[in-house]
């Protein structure tokens, strides 16, 4: 029998709910010892030493926008920020927060930063796109440039040292869709071979007032996404969406999970957490009515991150628990009988090794 962390998407989510929750433990536990392996750990540094520029990404949490594996690039290079429609706002206080400590933090260290604004669609099928913009592609686009307005007026609008740029993923090709400064369009879906030599003055041309460092530090990116794009058109893939989502994660440092429609992943980074988490369990619900998912249990699981041992690991522990007990006590006041086959478990992540450590009386 195949292992349950070979099994694909659509397998796992049929298993009997402790079998999914043993997956999903074995599922970070790979993605660590990898991620802390010798040839990973030197691709990482190998990599930041040749392209310093540090890359963030604003993007849905649709399990189907994966970065790294659409741009050829090591994990833990690119850091994503996830929520509902790639949705921000500068101005919520923990996400404008986050912001403003990643971008001083790279400064202190003499790196710039890039910030790709990521919203997505499907070229086949309009329901392919993104449900939490309704699928209305110009509404997400509209809304991945709005907020690039506000990263320009927060960190200066002569990109000298950040540089927000919106960034569209088709999820057909997995295609990236790049928006120049001067409203040129680029899909890179639409190059041949020929045009990847020519890429740097592409770049170039797209973003007249980009640093040489961050275009240099970009390219490998958009060349990495033109060869993983050959790579898709040579595969078959369904691309019919099956919502069979079990899980609610909560929290930061989920990038282990990253499998298309096997959980709703709600970032801390808005002031409002309760409405995602309802929706969230209304989804849950509905996958088990419609008999999508077995109705033998659902999981809350909350994860918060830390960089240091002492003070930072006891606070996200604290961090952790309270996001179980908030999301538990929501899905218990709406949802009284899913809330009968709740699991929850709560856990923090190392940033530095991606190692997690379940917390004990996970049950809130
Ligand atoms: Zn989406």
């Amino acid at each position: 029998m195949a292992q349950p962390t070979e099994l694909d998407s659509s397998a796992i989510s049929q298993l009997p709910i402790n079998e999914r929750i043993e997956w999903l433990v074995a599922r970070e536990r790979q993605f660590a010892a990898s991620y802390q392996s010798a040839e990973a750990y030197l691709a990482r540094n190998l990599y930041h030493a040749k392209h310093p520029t540090a890359v963030l990404a604003l993007k849905c949490m649709d399990g189907r926008l994966n970065l790294a594996l659409a741009t050829n690039t090591p994990v833990g290079i690119i850091e994503p920020f996830r929520s509902i429609g790639g949705r921000f706002d500068l101005g919520w206080p923990y996400f404008g927060e986050v912001m403003s400590v990643e971008v001083q933090q790279m400064t202190r260290q003499g790196r710039r930063t890039l910030i790709l604004i990521n919203y997505h669609y499907s070229k086949g099928d309009r329901s392919r796109g993104c449900a939490g913009w309704n699928y209305d592609t110009d509404a997400s686009r509209a809304g991945a440039q709005l907020l690039k307005r506000q990263l320009d007026e927060m960190f200066g609008a002569h990109h000298q040292t950040v540089y927000p740029l919106v960034c569209g993923f088709e999820t057909d090709d997995d295609a990236l869709i790049l928006h120049g400064q001067n409203n040129e369009v680029l899909d890179m879906s639409s190059l041949d071979s020929e045009d990847l030599e020519s890429m740097p003055a592409i770049l170039a041309r797209l973003y007249p007032d980009m640093p040489h460092m961050i275009q240099q530090d970009l390219l490998p990116i958009v060349q990495g996404n033109f060869h993983h794009i050959e790579k898709v058109r040579r595969m078959t893939r369904t691309l019919d969406i099956v919502h069979h989502e079990w899980m609610i994660a909560l929290g930061r440092g989920f990038s282990w999970l990253h499998m298309a429609n096997q959980a709703l992943i709600i970032g801390p980074w808005g002031p409002e957490l309760a409405p995602p988490i309802h929706t969230a369990a209304a989804i849950v619900q509905s996958n088990m009515k419609d008999k999508r998912i077995p109705d033998d249990g659902m999981v809350l699981f909350s994860v918060a991150p830390y960089v240091e041992l002492g003070i930072d690991r006891a606070r996200a522990e604290q961090k952790a628990r309270f996001l179980s007990r908030f999301g538990a006590e929501i899905i218990r006041a709406d949802f009284p009988d899913l809330s009968k086959k709740l699991h929850i478990r709560s856990a923090v992540l190392s940033w530095p090794t991606m190692q997690m450590d379940l917390l004990e009386n996970g049950q809130a």
